[in-house]
């Protein structure tokens, strides 16, 4: 499009170069009633210019005659630059890094040896006390709030399709869009810090080195790549989780008289920054390496949780089965949160937003307004999802689209529809522009409420 544009523009620069050079014809008529001498002279002067204007028209021509006819060399730059995209892609795609001399040869794991996130920590709470001490100008609660950081991410290669690319982007501006109006900081991750934990178990020793790199962090909020904001305005009732630790999404009953494997959801929880956390991620990691490990607890996990298909440990459903089998242990710290839309599951919400905005306004969370629209199966980032493709990228689409109304607000603008990227004035644009940041500024609203 760029290049389409490029030429048009010297299309209309050369056919202008004719104009000039009929000057001296249209001037000639001017010249009238001048006495003999000073015409010969202008006429001379005239024929000069016109010969020097005859010129540049040719050096034009060729210039824009090249480009525009050189079909040829236009040709072999965009095959260059495809070839030398190709070749990119497929150098970030490889494993292997040829200019790393210290890159490790691949090494079976002993699957006698539990696996491990890291050397064991034991006195997480006291180190970590002593340093928030010792630190007063990073405390874990400002102005009363507890210092909250989000951490999403996504695979450390490019997506098998760019489509995918875009809705990754859109995702990290969603998140972006809402951190900035509630004061969280955010950190996106693209690395595997362990190999062995690469794809959606990727998350928990990023969590973990987040925990110890950041003491002043009271809390760390995992939210997928497929999970979109669409309560812009709605808070974390985080006081309701004081004497809590990890705060999933998830009901009681579908957990333990069920045993089912969406009973709770990994895509978007919270982990207070504890030595209680620390130990959880110590016990849920084991069934994390990938190749024979991972398909083994595999099996466990589809033996004993309901509804689970046979596929190879995930996150999801190894953090259950922990807390299944280990209850006494773990649940006291541990709250299931269904009262809003922590997690929510994109297909009973996407096709109601229209329905919520007539009746409803931002600030619930819940089936009124979720907080969070999940797209779990999805995998528009991937090339094999549960669900077709052309519905997820349309729901997605829709779901930012929802969400992005919240935040173009305060500008005065909207967009033209669920679908669309196109955005359109909502009110005019006035001498006084204050009254509207008093209005529509989402940061102003007390935490909770909605007007
Ligand atoms: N992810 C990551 N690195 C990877 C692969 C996945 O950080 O290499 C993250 C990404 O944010 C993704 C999440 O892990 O959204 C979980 O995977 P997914 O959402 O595909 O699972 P689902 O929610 O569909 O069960
Ligand atoms: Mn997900």
């Amino acid at each position: 499009m760029g290049q389409e544009g490029l030429s048009a523009q010297k299309r209309t620069h050369s056919a202008g170069l004719p104009t000039t050079t009929a000057v001296p014809n249209g001037r000639g008529r001017a010249l009238a009633g001048l006495p003999r001498g000073r015409q010969i002279h202008k006429t001379f002067n005239n024929i000069k210019i016109t010969i020097l204007c005859g010129f540049v028209t040719i050096l034009v021509l060729r210039g824009t005659i090249g480009v525009n006819f050189g079909g040829s060399d236009a040709d072999a730059v965009n095959q260059n630059l495809v070839e030398e995209t190709n070749r990119i892609l497929a150098e970030i795609r490889s494993d292997s890094d040829p200019s790393d001399p210290d890159e490790p040869v691949e090494t079976e794991l002993n699957p006698n040896i539990t696996y491990t996130l890291g050397p064991k920590i034991t006195d997480w709470d006291q180190e970590r006390r002593a340093w928030l001490d010792q630190n007063p100008e990073f405390p874990n609660f400002v102005k009363g709030k507890a210092r909250i950081l989000l951490l999403t991410g996504s695979p450390p290669k490019p997506c098998d399709n760019p489509i995918g690319d875009h809705y990754l982007l859109k995702s990290i501006k969603n998140k972006i869009d809402y951190c900035r109006l509630h004061g969280i900081e955010i950190v996106y991750n693209l690395a595997h810090l362990d190999k062995e934990l690469a794809g959606y178990w990727a998350k928990l020793p990023m969590i973990r080195r987040l925990m110890l790199s950041h003491p002043e962090v009271e809390w760390i909020w995992w939210m997928d790549s497929d999970a979109f904001f669409t309560d812009m305005v709605f808070e974390l009732p985080l006081s309701k989780y004081d004497k809590y630790n990890l705060v999933l999404h998830g009901y009681p009953d579908l957990l333990f008289d069920q045993k089912s494997w969406i009973a709770v959801n990994t895509g978007s929880f919270l982990f207070r920054n504890c030595q209680w956390s620390l130990d959880l991620l110590d016990a849920w990691a084991p069934m994390g390496p990938k190749g024979p490990i991972r398909e083994e607890a595999g099996k466990i996990l589809t033996a004993n949780l309901k509804g689970r298909p046979a596929f190879e440990a995930d996150d999801q459903s190894a953090l259950i089965y922990l807390l299944l089998s280990q209850k006494d242990e773990w649940m006291d710290k541990v709250f299931l949160e269904n009262s809003y839309y922590l997690h929510g599951y994109w297909a009973g919400l996407v096709d109601r937003y229209e329905e919520m905005v007539e009746k409803y306004h931002p600030g619930f969370g819940d089936e009124r307004w979720p907080f969070v629209t999940h797209f779990v199966g999805c995998k528009p980032c991937g090339s094999y999802g549960d669900y077709p493709v052309e519905r997820c990228l349309r729901s997605m689409e829709r779901a930012y689209n929802f969400a992005d109304n919240q935040v173009l607000k305060l500008y005065g603008f909207r967009h033209r529809g669920l679908l669309s990227p196109k955005i359109k004035r909502i009110r005019n644009e006035t001498a006084t522009p204050l009254e509207f940041v008093d209005k529509f500024d989402i940061r102003r609203w007390p935490s909770g409420s909605s007007e």
